[in-house]
């Protein structure tokens, strides 16, 4: 048995042996069974409700980092690997009790399940992922030059300009979501959505379904809650642009593992240069 973690000197994953955090494992509930790879099995373990020193003892000097800081560093395998125990670890701590009846739940078939403890309920929960969509707004109304709409979120940090994007409401279809967003967001109706890409994002539990729209007018509103500012830009300006985390005082193209980013590239491929 071994256990996921992520060195934080070089930022690559790392595996600990049973053996090593033996002390950490004082219930099996907190264990996500994750596959098997060449080495044998793998497993996630949920620390989040242990005391610091007890981890410190075992982790020797390593400490964690949140993954959504450093899963652009790491190889695509450890970083899709990481994200699942992520994803499966969460949903287990926010389910602990049923949702139909309010008894706890217990982890069945390695933490893929939880079952009510309530045997005249006995309700099975499964893992669920939130739909949300992300899209490159474009603007086709003069052919030679055209323009995408990137936007800053009040969350962003320094001056990271992006994709529109937001969660897909109940009986929602995707496209639906894309125009009301576009809307709400910035003021911009759409047509011409079409699907490009998805990315699972576990922050906490997401899925990212990226797709491409066309502008019908080009006034753009931000809501002043979400976004601070949003812009229209040509291909030549976005390359001017710095890259994610360079510290910059200077508008920034997402991070490169993000699909934001993957739109845009995509979209400047596409597109005149200036
Ligand atoms: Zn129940």
């Amino acid at each position: 048995m071994r256990w996921r973690g992520i060195d934080a000197a070089i930022s690559e994953a790392i595996h600990l042996p049973r053996a090593e955090i033996v002390d950490l494992i004082d219930e099996f509930e907190h264990l996500v069974f994750l596959g098997c790879d060449q080495s044998g099995p793998l497993f996630a373990l949920d620390v989040s409700t242990h005391e610091d020193d007890a981890l410190q003892s075992c982790l020797s000097g390593r400490e964690f980092i949140d993954l959504r800081d450093v899963a652009w560093r790491l190889d695509a395998q450890d970083a899709a690997q990481l994200a699942y125990a992520r994803g499966l670890v969460f949903w287990n701590r926010h389910h602990r009790y049923c949702g139909l009846c309010g008894s706890p739940t217990r982890s069945e078939y390695g933490g893929h399940m939880r079952r009510c403890t309530d045997s005249s309920c006995a309700r099975m929960h499964f893992p669920r992922t939130d739909p949300a969509v992300i899209m490159l707004i474009e603007d086709r109304s003069s052919p030679d030059r055209p323009r995408c709409l990137l936007a800053r979120n009040s969350r962003f940090p320094n001056r990271m300009m992006s994709t529109l994007a937001g969660f897909v409401d109940p009986l929602e279809s995707l496209e639906e979501t894309v125009a009301r967003e576009s809307f709400e967001e910035c003021g911009i109706r759409v047509d011409r959505i079409e699907y490009q890409a998805s990315q699972p994002w576990p922050f906490p539990s997401s899925i990212m379904l990226g797709f491409r729209a066309r502008a019908l007018n080009l006034d753009i509103v931000v809501d002043g809650a979400e976004i601070d500012e949003a812009h229209w830009f040509e291909a030549g300006q976005l390359r001017e642009f710095g890259e994610w985390g360079d510290g910059g005082d200077y508008y920034c193209l997402p991070r490169r593992d993000s699909i934001a980013r993957y739109l845009v590239d995509s979209w400047m491929q596409q597109v005149p240069g200036i």
